[in-house]
Order: structure tokens, then C-alpha cells, then sequence
């Protein structure tokens, strides 16, 4: 990688999720010749999953790697250079910016941030072996998988109520595990968990295991309640992991303006951030859609303003 990198470039992406390579592509058929960080793994969260069913233009659903890749060749075909590699320090404070990757350093004019966010896990060795195969982190995304079954969603906030109440329109029955007796979750939120009769609490309780193997799937969940020590079994087809997500924002920390949650702020409908030049698009600046989808939307936008940003400053 290290021979083949320029010393300047005018656009360097950061992330190769759906939101990177669509800006990807948008700048580099601009013939800005973007070159895309892809982090240590290409093709962010949607490499996690297996079919995806939502994403516009494939009536019989793509699997999440497949499309990744076809974006990344997408962008390549018009000069998008794609390197395996982490970014690992930037300097926004002057022009152009300083980029250092694990092993080079360089500069650039704009910087577009798409290093997306991650969903929390419970971090059990079976969750991990069984994520993609009935463990899930999107409800939106697999939900649709598990009609007329049984499911288990872990997490007591607004997201979790979000998921099991999502997942009725398909699962049931929806058991929701949390590990306090009382939920975060905003009130209207809780309120219509507790309406849906389908769904149902085991307070002061958390999965222990996820049982089942690669070839058939998740077959239940070993239940811990943390005030009697009780360990019980929850037949299921699929657990879902609702229990927050981290942008992954740490880098910018003190650079860039974020929420309380470290997300990313962009200006009012724009991908631009709080410094000039310096554009986010993706679940890092988006807590609340988290789609495919419109991350690669916003890529699109932040490209055209990466693109409308350099045209400003080489006329000035
Ligand atoms: P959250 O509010 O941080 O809630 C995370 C939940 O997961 C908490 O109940 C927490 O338990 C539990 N949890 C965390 N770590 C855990 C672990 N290791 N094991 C078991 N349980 C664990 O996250 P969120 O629900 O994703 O919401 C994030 C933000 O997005 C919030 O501001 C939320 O309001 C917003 N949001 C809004 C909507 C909406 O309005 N439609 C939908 C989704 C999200 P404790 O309660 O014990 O800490």
C-alpha cells in the first residue's frame, strides 16, 4: 500500500460503508480521484449480515457483502482508489489537512467521515459465532425473517421497544430481556411495548448464552435473572441485540462538534461539519435512520459538497 499512495490528494474518505462508496463513486466521477480508507475490515455493518432485502434495485435481495462489493467496483471503475487501512490521526487545523494511516501520512483538501457506527454487542462467544444466523442487530433489516417464530430482543431503551414492537408485525411472540426492573426507554415508547400483546418482559435478567449452531440457526437463549442467581431456558429463532450503538467518532474528539453521544453534527441538512472542508455522512452523524439506504444517500451529498466546496476554493 505504502509505495503506491500520492502525497496530496483533494478528497480522502474515511469508512467503506454504503455512505463512503457512494461518495466514492460521486467523486470520482467528478474526477476527483477520492481515495477511500476502508478501515481494517471493507464494507462496514453490512458485511455482518447476510440477505438484504431493502436496498432498492434488487427484487430478489442481495447479500450484504455481495453489495458491498459491487460498490466498491462501482467506485473503482471511475478511479476510486480503495486501501485497506486504518486512519489513525487527522489535524483539521490547517489547510490542507494531515491524514496519518498506520503507515503513511498524507495530505488532503477535503475529508469526508463515513466510519459509521457499532452496534453494541453483549460480547459472549455464541453471540458472535451466531450473528448473521439468527443473532441480528437490525430489526428493519431481518425482522422479516422470523415470521410466525419466536424472538428475543435484549436491551431496555428506546431502541429495544423500537425492535420488539417492529418485530410483532411478524414474530409470535417477542420476549424482551433486560437486565434492570425498570426500562429506559422514553414513556410512550414503554407504553406501547405494554399494550402489544405479544410482547413480554423478563426484568433483572440477562442472556447468558445463546444457544444453537451455524447450520441451523439459534434455538433458544440461557436466561440469568442477577437477583435470584435462577437460570431458565427461552426457546427462540432469533435474538436481537438492542442495546445502544458507538459512532465511531473517538479520533475527532476535540476537532469536531458531536452530541452527548458522540455522534457527529452536521449543518442543517448538509454533510457539513463544524470545520470547513470536513464533511460526515452515514450513521456517524445519524442516529436515527441507520439504513443503508440513506447512508448512501448522504454520501451522495457529501460528495456534492466536497465537490462544490473545492470548486469554491480554487476559483477563490
Ligand atoms: P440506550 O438508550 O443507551 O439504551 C440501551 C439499553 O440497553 C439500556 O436499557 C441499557 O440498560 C441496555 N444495555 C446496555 N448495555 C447492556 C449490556 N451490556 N447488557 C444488557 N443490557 C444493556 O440506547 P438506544 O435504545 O439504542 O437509544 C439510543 C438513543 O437513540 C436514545 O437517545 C434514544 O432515545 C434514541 N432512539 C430514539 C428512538 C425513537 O424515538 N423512535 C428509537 C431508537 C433510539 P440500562 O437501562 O440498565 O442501562
Amino acid at each position: 500500500m505504502a509505495k503506491e499512495l500520492k502525497d496530496r490528494y483533494k478528497v480522502v474518505i474515511m469508512g467503506s460503508g454504503p455512505a463512503g462508496l457512494t461518495a466514492a463513486l460521486y467523486t470520482a466521477r467528478a474526477n476527483l480521484e477520492p481515495i477511500v480508507f476502508e478501515g481494517l475490515e471493507a464494507g462496514g455493518q453490512l458485511t455482518l449480515t447476510t440477505d438484504v432485502e431493502n436496498f432498492p434495485g434488487f427484487p430478489e435481495g442481495i447479500l450484504g457483502p455481495e453489495l458491498m462489493d459491487s460498490m466498491r467496483k462501482q467506485a473503482e471503475r471511475f478511479g476510486a482508489k480503495c486501501v485497506l487501512g486504518e486512519i489513525t490521526e487527522v489535524d483539521f487545523s490547517k489547510k490542507p489537512f494531515r491524514i496519518k494511516t498506520s503507515n503513511n501520512e498524507l495530505e488532503t483538501d477535503t475529508f469526508i467521515i463515513s466510519s459509521g457506527a457499532t452496534a453494541k454487542m453483549l460480547g459472549l462467544e455464541s453471540e458472535k459465532k451466531l450473528l448473521g444466523r439468527g443473532v441480528s442487530t437490525c430489526a428493519t433489516c431481518d425482522g422479516f425473517f422470523f415470521r410466525d417464530q419466536e424472538l428475543v430482543v435484549v436491551g431496555g431503551g428506546d431502541s429495544a421497544m423500537e425492535e420488539a414492537t417492529f418485530l410483532t408485525k411478524f414474530a409470535s411472540k417477542v420476549t424482551i430481556v433486560h437486565r434492570r426492573e425498570e426500562l429506559r426507554a422514553s414513556k410512550i415508547m414503554q407504553d406501547r411495548a405494554f399494550k402489544n400483546e405479544k410482547i413480554h418482559f423478563l426484568w433483572d435478567s440477562v442472556v447468558e448464552e445463546v444457544l444453537g449452531d451455524e447450520k441451523n440457526g439459534v434455538s433458544g437463549v440461557r436466561i440469568k435473572n442477577i437477583k435470584t442467581g435462577k437460570t431458565s431456558t427461552v426457546e427462540c429463532q432469533g435474538m436481537f441485540v438492542a442495546i445502544g450503538h458507538q459512532p465511531n467518532t473517538h479520533l475527532f474528539e476535540g476537532q469536531l462538534d458531536m452530541d452527548k453521544d458522540g455522534y457527529l453534527i452536521t449543518n442543517d441538512k448538509t454533510s457539513e461539519t463544524n470545520i470547513d472542508g470536513v464533511f460526515a455522512a452515514g450513521d456517524v452523524q445519524d442516529k436515527r435512520y441507520r439504513q443503508a439506504i440513506t447512508a448512501a444517500g448522504s454520501g451522495c451529498m457529501a460528495a456534492m459538497d466536497a465537490e462544490r466546496y473545492l470548486e469554491h476554493h480554487e476559483e477563490s
